[in-house]
């Protein structure tokens, strides 16, 4: 087409595309040439819209952009914030523990304390008992080295 268009006097392709860049021919046949003006029209057609193209590749180039910068900024952020809330949870578990363990060591001594005294309340009752049978038995001198025992 391109050999048959310099034969018939029409513009090649590269003259025509020449043209659209403004380095076309200067002999004025596309003024009077229908099919060259065709040729040019669906040329400029084309050039725009691969330009519509490459501005639209462009719009979603910027958004991917964005979207990619949008992804690392909130995977930077996330680890973060994962690692304060984990943070958190476990300062308070430990706090939690520590309460508990407090708590049962606190209890543990009332308990023991409590067990102590009730202890000590039955060895009272005990060396009373043993002391009114020694003193109904044999006098009170026999029970003092009960008592030592129990003091
Ligand atoms: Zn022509």
């Amino acid at each position: 087409m391109n050999i048959e268009s310099k034969l018939s006097g029409h513009w090649t392709d590269e003259e025509i595309i020449g043209h659209l860049y403004g380095v076309g021919p200067e002999n004025g046949h596309l003024e009077h040439c229908a099919d060259c003006q065709i040729r040019l029209s669906a040329m400029q057609a084309q050039r725009q819209a691969l330009e519509t193209a490459t501005a639209d590749n462009d719009g979603v180039t910027f958004d991917f952009l964005a979207a990619q910068r949008r992804a690392i900024y909130q995977r930077l952020e996330q680890p973060v914030r994962w690692w304060s809330l984990a943070y958190v949870r476990r300062v308070a578990a430990g706090i939690a523990a520590a309460v508990v363990l407090s708590g049962s060591a606190y209890m543990y001594q009332q308990n023991r304390s409590m067990e102590m005294a009730r202890e000590r309340a039955e060895d009272a009752k005990l060396l009373q008992e043993v002391t009114a049978m020694a003193s109904m038995d044999s006098g009170a001198q026999s029970t003092e080295p009960l008592q030592g025992l129990f003091e």
